[in-house]
């Protein structure tokens, strides 16, 4: 059996334990022996991250340093282009070849907006969606096509996920994070203590280049 591979991608602004603790927990769940973590480059016509894309991935080289599970992937950010996953996926699998199992991991906000990102169909052309849980989002679909689409795709097998290079749904049951990176930031703003949301490493560092004061 080919390893299943998975891409986690985000803006990590900054990183914290609420995208590292469930997607190490959801490797041990289905035995995925990679993930590659691609920060976004955020378009100029979107809010930008307080943060640099230097400092941005500097921090995820901090938080992953002792994780050999992870490992970073600086395409996106090297693009002046919007970076669209559809776009990524599609290069990602032309690398990969067509039998590899590969994966996109997103927390379950990012799966109730996922029919809105670009091209989503194409996306589980290329890849499986891994759905980590996240508080306070609903479980179900707003719109019953959307749902239906989700139910298509369902799989409660992780064997699945690893017998088919792409296709299929996986809502995993990781633990719930109660941690944003829009939390952290505003906790940090207050002055607040955030030293059990992400790692002191991270934390020092923001201390050091005075990010998001
Ligand atoms: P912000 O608060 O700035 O919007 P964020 O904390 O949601 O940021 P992102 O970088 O936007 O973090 O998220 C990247 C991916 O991580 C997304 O798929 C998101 O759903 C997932 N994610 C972020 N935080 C959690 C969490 N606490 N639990 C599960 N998934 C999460």
């Amino acid at each position: 059996m080919t390893a299943l591979k998975a891409l986690y991608g985000g803006t990590f602004d900054p990183v914290h334990y609420g995208h590292l603790k469930p997607v190490e927990i959801l490797a041990n769940l289905i035995g995925l022996s990679k993930v590659i973590i691609m920060p976004n480059n955020v378009p100029p016509h979107r809010p930008q991250p307080e943060a640099t894309s230097a400092q941005r991935t500097h921090m995820l080289e901090l938080a992953i340093a002792d994780k050999p599970l992870f490992e970073l992937d600086e395409r996106e950010l090297r693009r002046d282009t919007p970076s669209y996953t559809s776009e990524t996926l599609e290069e990602w699998r032309q690398e990969q070849g067509s039998t590899q199992p590969l994966a996109f991991i997103i927390g379950q906000d990012s799966l109730l907006n996922f029919p809105s990102w670009h091209n989503y169909q194409s996306i589980l052309k290329n890849a499986h969606l891994l759905v980590c849980r996240r508080p306070g989002y609903p479980m179900a679909m707003k719109e019953e096509a959307h749902q239906q689409w989700l139910e298509q795709h369902l799989t409660h097998s992780a064997d699945d996920l690893h017998l088919a290079p792409a296709g299929k749904i996986y809502l995993a049951e990781t633990p719930w994070f109660d941690i944003s990176a829009t939390l952290i930031r505003e906790r940090l703003q207050q002055g607040e203590s955030c030293a059990e949301m992400l790692p002191q490493a991270v934390l020092n560092y923001i201390h050091q280049q005075g990010l998001y004061q």
